[in-house]
């Protein structure tokens, strides 16, 4: 199944909101139970997809060295030098420090790891930088970054059409959680917002 434009448009979609409101016949915050909606905890976010796409391809493909000809090169043209980040092999702690008196040179705080050699991952470098290098890498990588993209969107549009994380409300409460609020626990009947602990009318 591909990702749909509107999930909540599809027959499937409708057929499973009746079925999940047969069993969750009632509003989850004041307890309601009409006008029911279906509110999904969590929506597809595509600059978000892309980057952790991006961050899992290029994470491994330039783990402990590899393709580093690939980032000298586009150094080499841009004019760049490179920063690595000496890392755990064990847990990947990263800014690992050598030291000078003892041996093994390198000690992990946080697993315990000794080792002449760290791992060595792209290290942290002006963000200017990184936008040319990010740039020349995905002329070549989009496609790959792609694919990583497309399986990660499928499997979040089927979390979607599974209804594991939603929230029944009635449409009152659907309404005061789109404007970001949550119903008040004294009352249960007003709303505010997260950061108070009961609505203006109870509290005063
Ligand atoms: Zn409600
Ligand atoms: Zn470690
Ligand atoms: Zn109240």
């Amino acid at each position: 199944m591909s990702w749909t434009r509107k999930p909540w448009t599809t027959k499937e979609w409708k057929k499973r909101r009746e079925e999940l409101l047969k069993t969750n016949n009632k509003c989850e915050w004041c307890g309601s139970t009409e006008y029911l909606t279906i509110d999904h905890l969590h929506n597809f976010d595509a600059l978000g997809t892309w980057n952790m796409a991006s961050g899992r391809f290029f994470g491994s493909y330039f783990v402990n060295g590899k393709h580093q000809e690939e980032l000298d090169q586009i150094r080499k043209e841009e004019g760049i030098i490179p920063k690595f980040t000496d890392r755990c092999w064990k847990c990947g702690k990263s800014g690992l420090i050598k030291r000078k008196q003892k041996k093994p040179p390198f000690r992990c705080s946080k697993c315990g790891w000794e080792g002449e050699k760290t791992s060595k991952t792209l290290g942290k470098m002006k963000y200017r930088f990184k936008g040319i290098i990010m740039k020349s890498l995905l002329k070549v990588h989009k496609p790959k970054i792609n694919l990583i993209y497309e399986s990660m969107k499928k499997s979040q549009n089927e979390t979607y059409m599974k209804f594991e994380e939603v929230l029944v409300l009635c449409r009152r409460c659907a309404y005061a959680r789109l404007k970001g609020n949550v119903l008040c626990k004294v009352c249960e009947s007003n709303y505010h917002k997260p950061k108070f602990e009961m609505c203006w009318g109870c509290f005063s």
